[in-house]
């Protein structure tokens, strides 16, 4: 294969997130606003922005005021203000909704948005480009580069077919891969960057927008389900956004920390539209699409030192999600900002390549901080106690927050990573699942169907097994292997040969990209890796 191309920028960022473009766009601002010339490049692995990002989503626009304060001059496709907010415990036939009196204002969605953040992204990178910044979508950055002595000077892509990829060197790289990044992950381990904080959780959101009749519709109208069919010790829970036209969002979450081996939370999604209000609500409806996202839940104490030698990680990649407001995406932007703050002023002192001291900190100063200290502890209550004490006890250390500014449980801790909470199958309730009727409930490959996947199978499999025995030599027994169960693609499955023995069949082509299999793995043995750029989904408006 021929020598790689090298193309030399000034900042390298990876990933056309909320993060990532918020990084680009305040860093061109502040090269404008002083006459300074910066090189920018913003690398993207799906085939359009937008189109591998999937979220809720309500957002709340402080971020964005503070980057574009004339967004929606500009037409930001942020329409549709929140207009009524329910918070529901359901059983299985009936739901109580919470007074809203009781609930911790922290919580209200008064001023947020019900929008697709896939649409404000590509909105985003329209403004990216036009300002000048080089955004390339199709790429996905693959290998960090480093120096002799170990600092990052830039990405390269993965190679195509016999085509060699392309380095991009950068002063600065910022990692914005979003919840579970396969570069920072390794940035991690390789940096020791975790070594002071607890481990990342994680939760797995599983999406559908479908189209109902108008008399059942109520733009603006957000709902959050607590309880059933989750049992009371897995975390998680249900949304439905009443969005724009006819559409309603519904995703339902489940906490990767769960311990039934049998659990699927795909079929936990698929039960919860079989809850009668659902039911009522989407009777005489249509899917029109589907997807699925890991989204971090560590909160506070779970986020790592961010600077490395060369760069720094922002956004979901370091995980900046919080955790009882469902909402990342605000804290992605802000540390795009404050992180591009900093970043400025070391590339304008003359720097490069160096670690930019204290950004942790100072970023944990501003309104990130402000967002997530008071909600340290819900996911570590909801982990010890259980869904219906857990949220007790977490409203009442959001209302101390609220009312005394101090929580009265200090600081809780989370140490256990997710994939080590599995028990063992034998020692666990089977989950048996209702059949679906593929009107109201579906299987996966129907649901997979509407990612508009696309995937050149000729290209080597992006599922790297660490030791490819462990799937049916310990996996299968131990845990009746559960990536067939977690996996909401359908793309882990145990097929018996003609000889009766077990394998691991692989469809690399189903990935939807949501990195459940690289977190919940028992053995910590799945490595996601990019496949070529713009493999995976072609999410539309999610
Ligand atoms: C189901 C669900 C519901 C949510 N609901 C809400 C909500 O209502 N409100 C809210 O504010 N937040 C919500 N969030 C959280 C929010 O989506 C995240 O906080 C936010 O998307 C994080 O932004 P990011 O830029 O860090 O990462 P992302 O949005 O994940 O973007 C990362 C981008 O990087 C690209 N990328 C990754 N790796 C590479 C690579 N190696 N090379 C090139 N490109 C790469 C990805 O394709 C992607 O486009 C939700 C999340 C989920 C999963
Ligand atoms: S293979 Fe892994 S990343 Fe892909 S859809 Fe399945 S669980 Fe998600």
């Amino acid at each position: 294969m021929t020598e790689r191309e090298a193309i030399p920028f000034d900042v390298v960022i990876v990933g056309a997130g909320p993060a990532g473009l918020a990084a680009a766009i305040k860093l061109k601002q502040l090269a404008d606003a002083s006459g300074v010339s910066l090189a920018i490049a913003v690398l993207e692995k799906s085939a359009e922005i937008g189109g591998h990002i999937l979220s809720g989503a309500i957002i709340d626009p402080a971020a964005l005021n503070a980057l574009l304060p004339d967004w929606q001059a500009r037409g930001a496709p942020l329409g549709l203000a929140v207009a009524s907010d329910e918070f529901r415990i359901l059983g299985a036939q009936r739901s109580v909704a919470i007074p809203s009196l009781l609930l911790p204002p922290q919580l209200a969605n008064h001023g947020c948005y019900i929008a697709s953040l896939g649409n404000l992204c590509r909105w985003l990178g329209e403004q990216a480009v036009a300002m000048g910044i080089d955004v390339f979508p199709g790429f996905a950055a693959t290998e960090m580069l480093h120096d002799e002595t170990g600092r990052v000077t830039g990405v390269a892509t993965g190679d195509v077919g016999d085509s060699p990829g392309i380095e991009l060197h950068a002063r600065y790289t910022l990692i914005a891969e979003g919840a579970r990044g396969s570069l920072a992950k390794g940035l991690i381990a390789r940096f020791g960057l975790d070594q002071n904080s607890e481990p990342q959780h994680y939760g797995l959101g599983i999406k559908e927008v479908w189209e109902i009749p108008a008399a059942q519709h109520r733009a603006g109208h957000v709902e959050h389900h607590l309880g059933w069919p989750l049992r009371d010790d897995t975390g998680g829970g249900g949304f439905v956004y009443h969005a724009e036209g006819t559409q309603v969002v519904l995703g339902y979450v489940v906490h990767l920390n769960y311990s039934n081996p049998w659990l699927s939370p795909f079929d936990e999604m698929q039960r919860w539209k079989t809850h009668p209000r659902l039911r009522t609500l989407l009777a005489g409806g249509r899917r029109i699409a589907y997807g699925a996202r890991a989204m971090t839940s560590g909160g506070l104490q779970s986020i790592p030192q961010l600077a490395f030698p060369g760069g720094a990680l922002i956004g979901c990649s370091a995980g900046f999600m919080n955790v009882p407001r469902i909402k990342g995406s605000h804290n992605a932007m802000w540390s795009g900002i404050g992180t591009a703050e900093a970043v400025f002023a070391a590339l304008t002192a003359g720097r490069s390549h160096d670690a930019i001291e204290d950004l942790r900190s100072t970023l944990l100063a501003g309104p990130i901080g402000a967002d997530l200290r008071p909600a340290r502890n819900a996911k570590p209550m909801l982990s010890k106690f259980g869904t219906r004490l857990g949220t007790l006890l977490s409203g009442i250390d959001l209302w101390a927050n609220a009312l005394i500014g101090r929580s009265p449980f200090g600081t809780l801790r989370h140490p256990a990573p997710d994939h080590t909470k599995l028990r063992l199958a034998q020692q666990s309730a089977r989950i048996d699942y209702p059949a679906p009727d593929g009107k109201l409930t579906f299987d996966r490959l129907s649901s997979v169907f509407l990612a508009n996947l696309q995937h050149d199978e000729g290209q080597p499999v992006h599922l790297r097994l660490r030791d490819p025995a462990v799937p049916v030599r310990s996996n299968l027994p131990l845990y009746a292997e559960p990536a067939q169960r977690y996996c909401p693609a359908g793309v882990y499955e145990i097929e018996t040969g003609a000889d009766g023995q077990p394998t691991l069949r692989i469809n690399a082509a189903n990935c939807v990209h949501c990195k459940a299999c690289d977190i919940k793995d028992p053995a910590a043995n799945i490595d996601w890796v990019p496949p070529q750029g713009g493999s995976g989904p072609n999410y539309a408006g999610m």
